[in-house]
């Protein structure tokens, strides 16, 4: 592995997770490990987290890291799953998919194959060679210890560009055809160097962590004088999956996402002060097939119990319809803003305006009104509603103004442990303060109002969100009807920037310049997702959702980023 940035593996079959239990251990011991293991392994029925576990108790490094891939171990509905470890630097892209399918659609390529010998037929090993570099190791175990590599088997490893001999119970090899590959995947894409973000709001923030972590000088510009000043600035907002009966993209995009934000929550925010996994009840308004849920897979959405819709207050409400998330967090999205922006490789600068993007030479140059403020080869503008003229890009954007209501929760307060949404949320429990557990507030919004990019906060918003409550939870509105009539619910309102078809937007719309904004009503679900996709196209990784899912989030923006702004 040494003095690689990035180390590849495929398992065509993950089995018990010994495998990639492996390569982790070999990577954490090795002194001259690549900065990111990326581990592509595919398994068409996932197994269960107890097998992991069992199949690695006897085992003392194995067992640790069994305990890790087991917490993670949810959710796997078909299609892609990205699961993260050691603060990202050690990546499991999981297919649950046919290795076939994976092979013919997903584009990525590896540093090294670890072939089940019921996947090495000729048609799976021409497959594979379309991943495989100049180089790229094979190996392959063989059931019978000893047993000499078949004259087929042989011929078909050769025909597709192998050259392996077998080793006791191990077939290896390279993969060096003695043909130069047609159209090869480029191998590790953009060599880190610098890189500016414009916008410190949760896309930004995300993008230049993703980029830093993969070994970027990054700078981040905001025109405003502290982080988190845009939409990002909304006290608390919820993450919670997204349902819907057909199994839609956004809903798939959005279990990826809050499967990756709640992933980094974990690792860079204090829970119960920054952050909390609380669940959400969501209501609908058509009712809801308890066989549609189950195949959206009971770890992310299921039917409320009988105790859950007692306690968010909604136990005497005639037909009600609902879905329990149990992946659904509220979290100071300034918190997560700051927490990315302080790591390492990350410089954050206040106070400055981009006004111009434009190439000279071999770099972007970014000027503000007095003149350049900063130059690099790579750019990525997350600027929300200013993202396309900065760039140039035919991206229609919208302007969604917002305002929550909240206030503080007392004694008397009678509310769920847990948030209710649909058509607006309720956020109850949150400490007041990032820094005092002990005093309680609750949330409630939001309003939504297309093109208005004010920013005050109004009397009759507080008013249209008690309304939107009194529908959403009648229970919890009784009780704050008097905070309402009192005037001493505050309020704070932003402006959210929103595409046509509600996806965010992750493109490159120049080379070397790049947009990730339009996250909508949704920037915690979306922001680390498109900030990952946003990396793995540049290095050419395995992404991590299917790449009919990343296309979907970068419609053609190309513009002309020499077009002054
Ligand atoms: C009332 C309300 C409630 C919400 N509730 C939720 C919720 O519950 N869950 C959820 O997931 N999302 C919620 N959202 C949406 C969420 O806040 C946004 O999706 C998210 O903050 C967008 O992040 P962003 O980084 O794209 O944009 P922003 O946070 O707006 O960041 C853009 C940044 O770019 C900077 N900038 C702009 N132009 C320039 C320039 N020319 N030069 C330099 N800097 C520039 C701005 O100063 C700003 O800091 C809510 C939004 C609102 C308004």
């Amino acid at each position: 592995m040494a003095a690689l940035r990035q180390w590849r593996v495929l398992e065509s079959r993950l089995q018990n997770g010994l495998g990639f239990l492996a390569a982790w251990r070999d990577w954490k011991g090795d002194p001259d490990r690549p900065q990111l293991l990326h581990y592509v392994a595919v398994q068409a029925n996932p197994v269960s987290p107890a097998y992991l576990v069992a199949a690695a108790a006897h085992d003392a490094a194995l067992a640790p890291l069994a305990a890790e891939l087991a917490n993670q171990w949810f959710g796997l509905t078909p299609g892609t799953h990205r699961l993260t470890f050691e603060a990202g630097r050690v990546t499991l892209t999981l297919h649950v998919n046919e290795l076939r399918d994976v092979l013919r659609h997903e584009p990525f390529v590896v540093d090294a194959v670890l072939l089940d010998e019921r996947d090495c037929d000729l048609a799976t090993l021409k497959a594979i060679g379309r991943h495989c570099r100049r180089g790229s190791r094979m190996e392959m175990r063989v059931a019978v210890t000893g047993a000499p590599l078949s004259a087929t088997m042989q011929r078909d490893f050769t025909q597709c560009g192998f050259v392996v001999e077998a080793r006791g119970g191990v077939v290896q090899g390279v993969f060096d055809p003695v043909w130069q590959p047609k159209n090869p995947l480029p191998p590790y894409g953009a060599t880190p160097s610098r890189c500016v973000v414009v916008g410190a709001g949760l896309a930004g923030a995300a993008v230049a962590a993703s980029l830093a972590l993969r070994g970027w000088q990054v700078t981040v510009l905001d025109a405003a004088d502290e982080p988190a000043t845009g939409g990002s600035g909304v006290p608390v907002a919820l993450l919670t999956p997204h349902f819907s009966p057909d199994a839609a993209l956004l809903s798939r995009l959005a279990r990826s996402g809050v499967r990756a934000t709640v992933l980094q929550a974990r690792q860079l925010l204090r829970e119960g002060l920054d952050w909390r996994l609380a669940g959400s009840l969501e209501r609908r308004a058509e009712p809801v097939d308890p066989r549609t849920l189950a195949a959206s897979g009971h770890a992310w959405s299921r039917v409320p119990t009988a105790a859950q819709i007692a306690a968010a207050g909604l136990a005497g409400t005639k037909d009600i319809s609902a879905v329990w998330h149990e992946q659904a967090a509220w979290i100071r999205p300034k918190a997560l803003v700051q927490a990315w922006l302080t790591q390492p490789g990350i410089e954050w600068r206040g106070n400055t305006r981009v006004c111009s993007i434009q190439m000279e030479g071999s770099d972007w140059v970014l000027r503000n009104a007095a003149g350049e403020v900063a130059r690099a080869p790579l750019i990525v503008v997350a600027a929300a509603l200013e993202s396309s003229a900065l760039t140039g890009a035919c991206a229609p954007l919208q302007a969604v103004r917002g305002q929550v209501s909240w206030g503080q929760q007392d004694a008397s307060h009678a509310f769920a442990p847990f948030a209710v949404n649909g058509g607006g949320h309720f956020i109850p429990a949150v400490p007041h303060t990032s820094a005092i557990a002990s005093e309680m507030a609750w949330f409630t919004g939001s309003t939504f109002d297309r093109d208005d990019m004010q920013r005050d906060e109004r009397a009759s918003d507080h008013l249209a969100n008690l309304e939107r409550l009194r529908a959403l939870a009648p229970g919890v509105a009784a009780q704050l009807e008097s905070a309402f009539a009192g005037g001493s619910v505050r309020g704070w309102a932003g402006v959210r920037c929103a595409s046509s078809n509600r996806r965010p937007i992750v493109s490159q719309v120049r080379p070397g310049l790049w947009m990730s904004t339009a996250m909508g009503s949704r920037g915690l679900t979306f922001a680390r997702l498109c900030a990952e996709v946003l990396a793995a196209h540049l290095h050419a990784e395995p992404l991590p959702v299917e790449l009919r899912l990343a296309e979907s989030l970068a419609p053609p923006v190309g513009g002309d980023a020499n077009a002054p702004a």
